[in-house]
């Protein structure tokens, strides 16, 4: 019950400014955002590296209002693959775009987010990583697969997140899962209406373990994203059953989340982790996403308001 409100105050500009302010807020944001600045998330980067585990980066900020606020989203980005570059780690980092950032919303903003988009996978090719697309809700699934397909012209290893809670993604997915194409499929974190996506959890899970069957038959590179053990467990009876290599697909999980599971993971021979990391100042959207995904993410942050 509490999760579809939690969804809802995500976009709240008025609940936005209250728990942005409160100084409580602050320690629990931490443990799921690796600060505002770019030093911040390198430090981050450097310290999972460490532990063998890859990252991708993403500079948070989304629901955009202006053409300028898309340019230093693109910067934002630019700036970070330089630092990533510079510090040789383009082989353990990649980064994570929401389209949304970039302009998509804005008149014109397929082309404005595709320009973006395009500049910052050039820069990623340049320092020998790669960019993949966050899916945002449903009434952007086309324009960024649209976009997806145009920067797979130039940068065939862009990849893209698609939701199992979406009736459409079983058919996306079979289009997707083709040689070089690099798909993480998570299980949806926004709120949808029924007339387009699973409304019950067990109906999400089940069309999860259909895509990601899909996805492992398939020829691309599968990224699985999830915390959720069984589904863990499925990915790694799949890639057996398909006779997949532990490096032709890989686990994905948010910072902050499952750290052990993380850690327990990349220790095993060959496996790949890799942890989304989010930083920046905007943090908003992402943490109330966070908040309505799991009651004792919520409990967590209730404890925190109540023991200071
Ligand atoms: P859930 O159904 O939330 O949980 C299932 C089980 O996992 C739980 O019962 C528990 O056993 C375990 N678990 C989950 N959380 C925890 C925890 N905090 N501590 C301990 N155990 C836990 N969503 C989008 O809509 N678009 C995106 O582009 C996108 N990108 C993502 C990228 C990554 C790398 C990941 C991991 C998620 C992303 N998501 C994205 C979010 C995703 O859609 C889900 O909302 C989120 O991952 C929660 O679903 P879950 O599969 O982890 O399992």
């Amino acid at each position: 019950m509490l999760g579809p409100l939690l969804l809802a105050a995500s976009g709240s500009d008025r609940i936005r400014r209250f728990v942005s302010g409160a100084p409580m807020t602050r320690p629990v944001v931490d443990r799921f955002i690796a600060g505002d600045a770019l030093p911040d998330a390198l430090a981050t980067v450097r310290a999972l590296a460490a532990r063998g585990i890859d990252v991708t980066l993403d500079h948070l900020g989304e629901d955009i209002t202006e053409v300028s606020q898309a340019h230093r989203s693109r910067d934002a980005y630019l700036a970070l693959l330089d630092a990533l570059g510079a510090e040789g780690l383009g082989d353990r980092a990649e980064v994570s775009v929401k389209l949304s950032a970039f302009g998509q919303s804005l008149p014109g903003g397929r082309r404005l987010a595709l320009e973006g988009a395009r500049a910052v996978c050039a820069k990623a090719a340049e320092i020998g990583t790669t960019v993949t697309l966050d899916m945002e809700d449903h009434t952007t699934v086309d324009s960024t697969l649209a976009i997806l397909a145009e920067l797979r012209r130039d940068f065939p290893r862009t990849g893209v997140a698609v939701q199992a809670a979406l009736f459409r993604t079983e058919q996306d997915v079979r289009a997707l899962a083709s040689s070089g194409s690099r798909v993480r499929l998570v299980k949806g974190a926004y709120k949808e209406p029924a007339s387009v996506a699973h409304q019950r959890r067990q109906d999400v899970d089940r069309a999860y373990a259909r895509c990601l069957n899909t996805l492992m038959a398939g020829e691309g590179y599968p990224m699985v994203g999830s915390h959720d053990p069984r589904v863990i467990d499925l990915a790694l009876k799949l890639a057996e059953r398909y006779g997949r290599a532990p490096d032709s697909y890989e686990f994905q999980m948010l910072y902050g989340i499952r750290d052990g599971e993380q850690r327990r993971l990349a220790a095993e021979e060959g496996r790949r982790v890799r942890a989304y990391i989010p930083y920046g100042s905007d943090w908003y959207g992402y943490f109330m996403r966070r908040l309505a995904e799991r009651p004792a993410n919520l409990a967590f942050f209730l404890r925190s308001l109540l023991t200071r």
